[in-house]
């Protein structure tokens, strides 16, 4: 259990729960707009399985839909679901006229090759740009959707660019940015979001880890984003005075009184003496990655409305 941060550095976590209200209202406005012109906006989430962590986002994500003024339908599958049942829920969903973003969650039962399921989905509604066209055109600079989690992460330093004074056009041109973790859904579309922002950009993973060169690539960053899936990975050691964290980490750990609690990728008591500031696990980039998925619900009613004219 780590102990409790320092009161006299608090100001130095970032507020991800402040900046995903914002997002929020943002969006309940938008909806508000696309229903008074007689659309829906829906977002389906569907899960085989019942893995701990997607079990959770799942419930937050319909919560903060149904919040938001959004259908919501979060769909479970058992895991011992075919492939030809998963994508004929995924082909359901496609002429739902009440669904307008589909997220098919992580990870998928052993059995199931995600890229075979992904390329099931319709292109207009694949919010996470799990398709393999939707993450092309991110690559290409020319995004339909931002995968939530990557754009999370950008929408908190861009806040916190401008929240120091700075223009976040400009802000990271240069700059050393690492990313440790090259998942398809994370590390690799935000290497692609840094380079946007004229950041050189270093991804760090398993490999780097195992030839003993994290630290060394690490300590270097300006700004350094983890997303790796192992709790308390990066310390005071491996980040460089100064340097901005980004915590994207979620893992579930027990506590000795059985209960589960969730801690980052980042120990950030051991960091904070040194950083000029830092996400943190819980109350950082999860909140916002929530609201950018019904952003992106939002941003898909809007495309499916023009492409149906
Ligand atoms: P996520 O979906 O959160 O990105 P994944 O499990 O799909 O999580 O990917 C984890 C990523 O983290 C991989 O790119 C892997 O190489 C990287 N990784 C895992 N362990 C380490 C480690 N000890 N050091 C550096 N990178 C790591």
């Amino acid at each position: 259990v780590p102990a409790p941060v320092s009161t006299a550095l608090q100001h130095r976590l970032i507020d991800g729960r402040a900046f995903a209200a914002e997002l929020l209202d943002r969006v309940r406005a938008d909806v508000a707009k696309v229903r008074a012109r007689g659309r829906e906006v829906g977002i389906a989430t569907v899960l085989a399985g019942d893995d701990y962590a997607a079990s959770v986002y799942q419930r937050r994500i319909d919560r903060h839909a149904r919040e938001a003024g959004i259908i919501s339908r979060p769909v479970s599958m058992p895991a011992d679901a075919t492939f030809g049942e998963v994508v004929g829920k995924i082909a359901e969903l496609d002429v739902d006229p009440e669904i307008t973003g589909i997220l098919v969650l992580r990870p998928l039962p052993e059995h199931l090759d995600d890229a075979r399921v992904f390329e099931r989905l319709p292109v207009l509604k694949d919010v996470e740009a799990q398709h393999p066209e939707n993450a092309g055109l991110l690559a290409l600079g020319m995004p339909r959707f931002v995968p939530s989690t990557p754009a999370a992460a950008f929408h908190m330093l861009d806040r916190y660019m401008v929240s120091i004074g700075r223009d976040p056009r400009t802000a990271y041109d240069g700059l050393d940015l690492v990313l440790v973790g090259r998942s398809n859904n994370v590390g690799k579309p935000a290497a692609i979001l840094g380079l946007q922002r004229n950041a050189t950009v270093i991804s760090a993973h398993r490999h780097t880890y195992d030839a003993g060169r994290l630290a060394a690539h690490t300590a270097r960053a300006d700004i350094l984003i983890v997303a790796a899936g192992v709790p308390g990975l990066i310390g005071a050691d491996h980040v460089r005075p100064g340097a901005v964290v980004i915590d994207i980490g979620i893992n579930p750990v027990t506590a000795p009184d059985g209960s589960t609690k969730l801690v980052g990728d980042v120990d950030t008591e051991a960091v904070l003496p040194k950083v000029r500031a830092v996400s943190p696990v819980p109350g950082g980039v999860g909140p916002i990655t929530d609201a950018w998925v019904l952003h992106n619900t939002v941003v898909a009613a809007r495309a499916l409305a023009t492409a149906a004219r």
